[in-house]
């Protein structure tokens, strides 16, 4: 029988595609079973306004079936099936998409379950295998047909026997090359971790024969293989799960069983949006910062499902930097997705999840230092800094969502503190917030500069991560109380004006000034005489906005 041609520019887009479209081999089984699920919702659909047709959910299934000796992997469904024209046009055709038009052309509103809308999911199979067989028999039709393709030079239609409705694909898994093994995609664990990876949540269950071994019998040690049919995927995700159902253990094991890290999380959120964009969410706050959180190579993300299928691992536009460390998943069925289903299309319903998410965070972080104080205190340790950068990075424009959030040591409370709290403290006479930056908290005790402002009553807070002066500075206030530090030259204190200078000791000690300013050199700018010290006989101060510290951090950045 003569081959036909693809359709269009079929070859040369199919090359491009398998080589280019999918980051990773091994989706296209789900690519496979997401055209199942869809044939068989198809069928669902089919039944509401058919009368010849009833649904019994028992009947609709996805199974998938490797046979390394003959190098193939099956993967079968009990779907609506394709007639020959179907396998025609819907295989025959890149880009053409059947569930696509039936979408279209259905006045069910449900419609938005189904998967499929680009057709060229199905060539993903050519990433793995080059031979790809369907056999199909639509609910249309008594005759079943098979289409058979080994890639870009075409396929062929010819009937076949099939007993029940639906399809059956057979993938004739590639042989390994030197640098390349595709024996993954024959192995019984493999595909179990690729399932429960990319499908776990699709509504039908997919099934595999596992094969296990049992004791000969009660007495032997001796071993039997035997096959047993499982259930791979879960089914119902939990993030669609009712909340009232659901334990803190539940989420826990959530965050456990997806690997978001080796710690249990401090706090789980889950989230239903019902409104212009729906989405699910379930979204972790951990409870240490993995090891390369504060390097180049973390990489911050959620991950992204469009109803129920994975289609990206670390979707990074979801979360802000500052909250890059909250770990879980995002479920819509309103994102317009790009061919690959890896890259967003329009970011447009994104950009108001992840608007959305960021307010819910936030909300959540204060409750817990609301009702968690020591909790909170966890969180802090690990990720407090992320916070700090956060004010920092983008010039204080996220100084309303976080300046809550951050908290210092105070000279006070011996502990940390908010700036609510600080602020609330105040001395009526207090017009500043002050602060002294230092290496640790030791070494700020014993600076000299603290000691005018700690003898007036007033607390101060002390910086010791390079990060904090920086980020007050973005802030520049709070509560429209400014930043002062210890340590600049004007501390806003009321009887300072006699302070300034000490014209009697200055006339004094003229010579002796102005040998230590030859003896410092440009190491300074002036020496002067003083009544801010008390216990010290000396101590540095700063004009202008630059502190001591700063000075420091910035001198011993790379150029
Ligand atoms: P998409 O799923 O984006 O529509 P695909 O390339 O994955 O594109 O599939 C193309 C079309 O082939 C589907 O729209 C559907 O009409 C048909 N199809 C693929 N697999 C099946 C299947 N298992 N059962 C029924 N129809 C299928
Ligand atoms: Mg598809």
């Amino acid at each position: 029988m003569a081959k036909k041609q693809f359709k269009a520019e079929s070859k040369r887009l199919l090359e491009l595609m398998i080589n280019s479209i999918y980051s990773q081999r091994e989706v296209f089984l789900r690519e496979l079973i997401s055209n199942a699920s869809d044939a068989m919702d198809k069928m669902y659909y089919r039944s509401l306004t058919d009368d010849n047709l009833t649904f019994n959910q028992e009947d609709y299934y996805i199974k998938v079936i490797p046979n390394k000796e003959e190098r193939t992997l099956q993967v079968i469904d009990t779907g609506i099936g394709m007639t020959k024209e179907e396998l025609e046009t819907n295989l025959g055709t890149i880009a053409k998409s059947g569930s696509f038009a039936f979408k279209n052309d259905t006045e069910l509103k449900d419609g938005h379950d189904i998967i499929g809308q680009f057709g060229v999911g199905f060539y993903a199979a050519f990433m793995v295998a080059d031979k790809v067989t369907v056999i199909s028999k639509s609910v249309d039709s008594d005759q079943a047909y098979q289409w058979e393709s080994t890639g870009t030079d075409g396929y062929t239609i010819i009937p076949v026997d099939k007993e029940h409705v639906g399809t059956e694909i057979i993938l004739k898994i590639k042989e390994n090359t030197d640098e390349d093994s595709f024996d993954a995609f024959l192995d019984e664990y493999q595909l179990q971790e690729i399932i429960k990876k990319y499908s776990d949540f699709i509504r039908y269950p997919i099934k595999m024969d596992i094969t296990k071994s049992k004791p000969k019998d009660d007495e032997s040690e001796e071993y039997v293989d035997y096959v047993e049919e499982e259930t791979i995927n879960s089914m119902v995700p939990i993030w669609k799960k009712n909340k009232s159902e659901l334990t803190e253990e539940d989420y826990i094991n959530f965050y456990q069983e997806k690997r978001y890290g080796f710690d249990k999380p401090l706090k789980s959120m889950h989230i239903n949006v019902d409104g212009t964009v729906r989405y699910n969410a379930i979204l972790f706050i951990p409870e240490n910062a993995p090891f390369d959180y504060y390097s180049q190579e973390f990489e911050k993300g959620l991950e992204l499902y469009s109803n129920g299928v994975l289609i990206m691992n670390k979707c990074a536009d979801l979360l802000p930097d500052y909250f890059s460390f909250v770990k879980g998943m995002v479920d819509s069925e309103d994102l317009s997705l790009n061919i690959s289903r890896e890259m967003l299309q329009h970011d447009r319903q994104l950009k108001v999840i992840a608007k959305n998410i960021t307010k819910k965070i936030k909300t959540q972080l204060l409750h817990l230092l609301r009702d968690d104080r020591e909790k909170y205190e966890t969180f802090y340790h690990a990720f407090g800094r992320q916070l700090k950068f956060g004010v920092y990075n983008d010039f204080g424009a996220n100084k309303d969502t976080l300046q809550d959030l951050l908290m210092f040591y105070s000279s006070k409370e011996k502990k940390l503190v908010t700036l609510d709290e600080y602020v609330q403290r105040m001395p009526e006479d207090q017009a500043y917030i002050y602060y002294a930056a230092g290496e640790s908290i030791d070494r700020i005790e014993k600076l000299p500069q603290t000691e005018m402002v700690a003898d007036k009553g007033y607390e101060i807070l002390y910086f010791t991560e390079e990060v904090d002066e920086f980020a007050i500075k973005m802030l520049r206030d709070y509560k429209e109380k400014e930043f002062k530090s210890v340590s600049s030259g004007d501390l806003g204190l009321e009887d300072e004006s006699n302070d300034e200078v000490d014209e009697k000791s200055q006339e004094e000690n003229k010579a002796l000034f102005a040998a230590m300013k030859e003896h410092l050199g440009d190491k300074i700018k002036d020496v002067r005489a003083s009544k801010r010290l008390k216990s010290h006989p000396v101590c540095l101060t700063a004009d202008g906005d630059i502190s001591l510290e700063m000075e420091k951090v910035l001198n011993a950045m790379p150029n």
